[in-house]
């Protein structure tokens, strides 16, 4: 065996091995954390903990929220200390209907069109970019719902965003995740262990874990206690060589590259 090849075996094998062992970023898993709807408990209570542990997030933010409304120059802040704001509507429409009473008539995506659901959606870009000067984006679904009617609407904005996160909880490798459909962990009362659970199943299967969180220490019907919610940030930080903590935007244009180098 001539010297080139056998360091062409080396470098494959240990190509092989980044790639199945630590595939993020030279690390065991990643760890998105996303913070839905803009509730004044993200600013009030979330920053805090997120800066001073320096943890970067995304935010989907829902433009026409209370929150937006009235604190409009603190969002904007957030994009200059590196955080994602990403996009989660105009006004959050949903599917209405039986179990979802709260859902209003004007809001019923039943009622919506795709054109009025990408023209909505466009236009939240319109506004983010105005706050954080970015034209690189991702969605996450409101609701969950991914449908006006029959029709998928996501496809029709495919090259309005890099990725759109659902609401399955499920984890997956490198390459099994779809962008256009990512899963994640809704968080709803539970314990800063078994929120520390769900990493350790992270690092253990190499895979992407997205967290999705509402109410922080309150202001939403899902919410996680502010004890629960830093400790599991602690935990991310001690773990910092072995999980990549970074926001929805860095992660997804991270597996895009990779799926399109291994493809
Ligand atoms: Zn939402």
């Amino acid at each position: 065996m001539n010297k080139i090849f056998a360091l062409m075996i080396i470098a494959s094998s240990l190509t092989g091995y980044s790639q199945t062992v630590q595939p993020w970023n030279g690390k065991k898993c990643a760890v998105v954390l996303t913070y839905d709807d803009a509730i004044d408990q993200h600013l009030d209570n979330a920053i805090p903990v997120l800066d001073s542990l320096r943890l970067k997030a995304t935010f989907y933010l829902t433009a026409f929220s209370q929150s937006m409304q009235t604190r409009l120059n603190e969002w904007k802040k957030l994009a200059a200390k590196g955080y994602e704001l990403g996009n989660h509507t105009l006004y959050h429409p949903c599917i209405g209907g039986k179990g979802r009473e709260w859902v209003k008539p004007e809001y019923d995506m039943n009622n919506y069109t795709v054109k009025r659901m990408v023209d909505e959606t466009r236009m939240t870009n319109l506004f983010l970019q105005a706050l954080d000067g970015k034209t690189k984006r991702t969605f996450a679904f409101t609701c969950g719902d991914m449908k006006i009617g029959d029709s998928s609407f996501i496809y029709a904005m495919k090259d309005d965003f890099l990725a759109a996160r659902a609401v399955r909880a499920e984890m997956h490798k490198i390459n099994e995740i779809d962008l256009l459909n990512v899963d994640c962990y809704m968080v709803n009362g539970e314990t800063g262990a078994q929120l520390i659970e769900w990493a350790k199943k992270a690092m253990e299967t190499n895979s992407l874990l997205v967290i999705l969180f509402h109410g922080v220490g309150g202001g939403n019907a899902l919410n996680v206690s502010l004890s629960a919610h830093r400790e599991f940030l602690q935990y991310l930080k001690k773990n910092e060589k072995d999980i990549w903590i970074a926001p929805m935007l860095e992660v997804a244009e991270y597996v895009k590259k990779w799926q399109a180098n291994t493809r």
